[in-house]
């Protein structure tokens, strides 16, 4: 039976230490700020939103809610974006995605200012995690990270295969594996034989989309499963129910950790922006 990754429990720690730093920071007069804006009503957003915010005060920080209505131009949310990067009392800007289709999201996120990017997406924190020169690295491949090396603090040498390609999670998870020595196999949507190059990894990243793809017979014996997948799905009883991209109980039996689905990678992105926000901080405030 595999060892179970618990990244609520793991996210918890990491809260409480940021919350022991932030409190070192306050003590000196520096009090981190976090500026989460959101442009229009979607509702699983709304809810992220609110998670963020509250999280944020729990660990002592500064929340700065922006919440703007869906027509919002391009240009007002620059207009916004730019007086977050001129104010002092913020040291991280996120900007919830998905935006409404008249605005382009790449535009936007290339618009924060990079000291402030705690989610890692701007082209100059991506080509420095990619280069091993800091920068600050996307939330979710951060915690996902964060929760391999809770089993095994040593990675060197390991075959890592990460199932997914997508800018938020596959190609800086990539980045992250590499600069821990491992060898790293990204497959996608058009690869060939996923489930062969799957059952040679001695780390399996999977951050697909789809539910349970990823079967008990795809992984070897002893290998780390970590699970990115949040895949709503109607259940035996009717209700609908969180599934990762891992066919979680046929897992169990053959790897040697796993993190469930829910309360996995999900806890760990929100606890990462925090992280983040602090490094910011620490960063900008000397
Ligand atoms: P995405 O942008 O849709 O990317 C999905 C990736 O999976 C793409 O690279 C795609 O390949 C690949 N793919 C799709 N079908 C495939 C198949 N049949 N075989 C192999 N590869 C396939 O998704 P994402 O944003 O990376 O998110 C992935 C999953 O993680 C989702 O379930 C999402 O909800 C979850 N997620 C969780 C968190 C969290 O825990 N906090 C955060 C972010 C995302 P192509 O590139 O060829 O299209």
């Amino acid at each position: 039976m595999a060892h179970l990754i618990d990244g609520r429990a793991i996210a918890a720690e990491l809260r409480a230490e940021i919350a022991r730093e932030t409190s070192d920071l306050v003590a000196r007069g520096i009090t981190p700020g976090l500026a989460v804006v959101i442009v229009g009503d979607d509702p699983a957003s709304h809810v992220y939103v609110r998670s963020k915010a509250t999280q944020t005060v729990a660990v002592g920080m500064r929340s700065f809610k922006h919440v703007l209505p869906v027509e919002t131009e391009q240009a007002e949310l620059l207009a916004l974006i730019a007086t977050l990067n001129a104010d002092d009392a913020v040291d991280g800007i996120l900007v919830q995605l998905p935006l409404p289709p008249q605005i382009d999201a790449e535009t936007v996120l290339q618009a924060i200012d990079p000291d402030k990017d705690v989610d890692g997406f701007h082209p100059i924190n991506v080509g420095r995690v990619a280069t091993s020169s800091g920068g600050i690295a996307p939330c979710t491949p951060y915690g996902a990270m964060l929760l391999v090396k809770s089993y095994r603090s040593d990675l060197s040498g390991l075959h890592a295969v990460v199932i997914g390609r997508s800018n938020i999670v596959g190609k800086p998870m990539i980045q992250l594996l590499l600069a821990e020595n491992c060898s790293v196999t990204v497959v996608h949507s058009r690869s060939q034989d996923i489930e062969a190059t799957v059952r040679s990894a001695d780390i399996v990243v999977a951050a697909v989309g789809r539910p349970q793809m990823v079967r008990g017979a795809w992984i070897k014996q002893g290998a780390i499963v970590i699970d990115v997948g949040i895949n709503r799905v109607a259940g035996e009883d009717g209700k609908s129910r969180l599934v990762g991209d891992v066919a979680y109980d046929e897992a169990l039996d053959v790897a040697a950790a796993i993190t469930p689905v829910p309360g996995g990678v999900g806890p760990m992105t929100i606890a990462c922006l925090l992280r983040n926000t602090l490094v910011t901080a620490k960063a900008r405030r000397g």
